[in-house]
């Protein structure tokens, strides 16, 4: 098994606004999406931004986003260099080697790819796609969903929900993806309502745990500080995430060899390569 870092592109923020009280420095963050190569196809953890955004974010519907990733995000996005079909390439690898897409939520920065592999079969959890599905147009601005990436576009979809009867470290249900414990999924709901976090565990023994949104900068883990009010309000923020942020600290502080890796972590480029290095 190997796993591969990617980026579609780069955001840059005052760095108050993902972390509260943390000023007006500007930092530079990725966006990030895991490739997972193992022995019977790849397998993608979010699809990051996609070729089409430039449409998806076309005005007057989404004009407000379109705001918000110029102005207050300005993020650096080519989608023709930067989309991960394109990187998948460079890497060697064509859009239908992708089987499986786990959509850690469905917010326009992970599920940004989806349509750009039509032949993949997605994990999508079944409480986002729920909530998604009944949000009217203003709504899905405010909660940073573009309905189109997604719905109503012959994409294979599999709604999943964790398991009660199968707890899994410090979370009372789990969505184990393949049935052999190297992909385990669990909610961690608050960012996003259907938010998952994935465990991998590579046959090296080296393990993962991508906890997506749930908190942006290690300064929202490591001190569990919230995103600032402005941010938990563009992007409608449920109180839940604050258990949700326990349950990584919990994992954190009582599984020091457990790599734990946030989707917008700024400290992620320098502690691990992007592809094409990849990990085993
Ligand atoms: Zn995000």
């Amino acid at each position: 098994m190997k796993i591969y870092f990617l980026s579609t592109g780069f955001g840059s923020v005052a760095k108050g606004l993902f972390v509260q009280g943390a000023g007006m420095k500007s930092v530079q963050f990725p966006v990030l999406s895991v490739l997972i190569e193992r022995d019977n196809g790849l397998v993608l953890f979010d699809t990051g931004i996609g070729t089409r955004i430039e449409e998806e974010m076309r005005p007057p519907i989404y004009w407000g986003n379109l705001f918000f990733h110029r102005f207050v995000m300005r993020t650096r996005f080519n989608p023709r260099h930067d989309a991960l079909i394109y990187q998948l390439q460079r890497l060697g690898f064509k859009p239908a080697d992708v089987r499986n897409v786990i959509i850690s939520h469905l917010h326009w920065d992970h599920a940004g790819g989806m349509r750009d592999f039509p032949h993949a079969h997605f994990f999508v959890s079944r409480r986002e796609w729920e909530f998604v599905s009944n949000l009217r147009l203003g709504q899905l601005f405010k909660n940073a969903f573009i309905k189109q990436q997604f719905h109503e576009q012959g994409l294979e979809i599999e709604l999943i929900e964790t398991d009660q009867r199968k707890p899994f470290k410090n979370f009372s249900a789990s969505y184990d993806l393949f049935g052999d414990g190297s992909m385990v999924l669990v909610d961690l709901p608050g960012h996003s309502p259907g938010l998952m976090g994935m465990c991998l565990t590579m046959p090296s023994g080296r393990r993962f745990f991508f906890s997506a949104d749930t908190f942006y900068f290690p300064e929202g883990l490591e001190q569990r500080m919230p995103k600032s009010k402005l941010m938990q309000t563009l992007v409608s923020e449920g109180p839940e995430v604050k258990a949700s942020i326990e349950q990584v600290y919990k994992l954190m502080r009582t599984e020091p060899d457990l790599e734990i890796v946030g989707s917008h972590d700024y400290r992620l480029p320098g502690r691990y390569d992007l592809a094409p290095k990849y990990y085993s």
